[in-house]
């Protein structure tokens, strides 16, 4: 089974803590889609006859583009691949493109699944995240999601600067209170080059620090499960059955084909484990979509290793022990490490695996890293 994903790079406008890649000029949607077409047609020998089972349209805002381009791509996907029967079709959605009409003609076109990026129900959050939506907005948009969709995720954001205990529990109980079927609760990540970054580092503004952080990773893990979400990703919780597909399948390092710009591919080819990019940039995709790919790369032994443990512990399916001390090049010390995490009760042994408790969660790519590394 095959999964796709199609980054759509365009925003109204950067917020103040993304480094992702995307543009503004709006006015390059039509030629986007062209160069789309393009790219799709030149990979349509790897697609034809293939069984398609999640296709992913993330950005960017996807819900920025106008429904008709998301569907001609949709149309072209399945002329040339076979949809399963209960295909997960998601799109990244931020409230305020979410218009009744709007919601009306994505669930014609076949998207099953909404990933509403609300990241709070408190305004003075949103400020300062620069979004241009409010609470109120979140809060209907999503109420009426859930009528039309089978699957509704609501992102979160937590550590914003300025963020208190009962900031966040304000949001964590708004979101429960419309029981989406799914919630994505990420910590602020501050990344370099970003307008966030700057303000910080000339102590503008102030993010609250790790304790704080880990008291709100703490408290969200016991308010979704109160509620019956079940863990199955670091920062990703759902009513059973709920799970993203498309992320599920990529983390456990199933294939996928990435379309459009800066979009990554995963495939075996014979004995070989293949990772593809595409170009990070609008104007050379639009100029050359036959030239899209500017990066490919065989997976040697060691990179495919490092990849399973990270993948497998973040989505705590069990890490084999049995498979780290075959695999593990410093094998004699990840036993040690292992006696380390088990006395902080950070992992516990089921088994013959290894999972991560809650506390253990919140340092599962240190854990990782330990591994790897001795
Ligand atoms: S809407 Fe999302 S992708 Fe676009 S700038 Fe904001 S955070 Fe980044």
């Amino acid at each position: 089974m095959l999964n796709l994903y199609l980054h759509i790079p365009f925003c109204k406008a950067r917020c103040p803590y993304c480094d992702f890649y995307l543009v503004t000029r709006q006015e390059q949607i039509g030629a986007f889609f062209r160069a789309l077409s393009f790219e799709t047609a030149l990979r349509s020998g790897d697609l034809k006859g293939k069984s398609v089972g999640a296709i992913h349209f993330g950005g960017g805002t996807p819900s920025l583009v106008p429904v008709r381009y998301l569907a001609g791509w949709l149309d072209e996907i399945a002329a040339l691949c076979t949809f399963a029967p209960d295909i997960e079709i998601a799109l990244e959605a931020n409230p305020e493109d979410l218009s009744v009409e709007t919601m009306d003609e994505l669930r014609a076109a076949g998207v099953t699944r909404l990933s509403i990026g609300v990241q709070s129900f408190t305004n003075e959050k949103l400020r300062v995240l620069g979004r241009a939506h409010t609470a109120l907005v979140s809060q209907q948009v999503t109420a009426g999601a859930i009528q039309r969709f089978d699957s509704v995720s609501v992102d979160l954001i937590c550590g914003v600067p300025d963020e208190n205990p009962a900031m966040w529990e304000a949001d964590l109980h708004a979101a429960l209170a419309l029981c989406p079927h799914h919630l994505s609760l990420y910590m602020l990540s501050v990344e370099p080059k970003t307008m966030l970054y700057r303000k910080i580092s000339k102590g503008l503004l102030t993010v609250p620090d790790d304790a704080v952080q880990a008291s709100f990773y703490e408290k969200a893990l016991s308010e979704v499960a109160l509620h019956g979400y079940c863990h199955y990703e670091v920062s990703n919780f759902c009513i059973p059955g709920h799970h993203s597909r498309y992320n599920l399948a990529s983390w456990k390092r199933e294939p996928y084909f990435g379309f459009g710009p800066s979009a990554h591919s995963f495939f075996v080819s014979g004995e070989n484990e293949i990772r593809t990019a595409n170009v990070s940039s609008l104007t050379r995709y639009i100029d050359a979509p036959d030239k899209a790919e500017q990066f490919r790369e065989e997976l040697s032994a060691e990179e495919r290793f490092t990849e399973e443990v990270f993948l497998t512990l973040r989505i705590n399916s069990g890490l084999d022990v049995e498979f780290l001390r075959k695999e593990n090049k410093l094998g004699y010390r990840f036993l040690e490490s292992i006696e380390k995490f088990e006395e902080r009760g950070w992992i516990r042994q089921q088994g013959g695996s290894l999972y991560l408790t809650d506390q253990g969660f919140l340092f599962a790519d240190l854990i990782a890293c330990d591994f790897i590394n001795g």
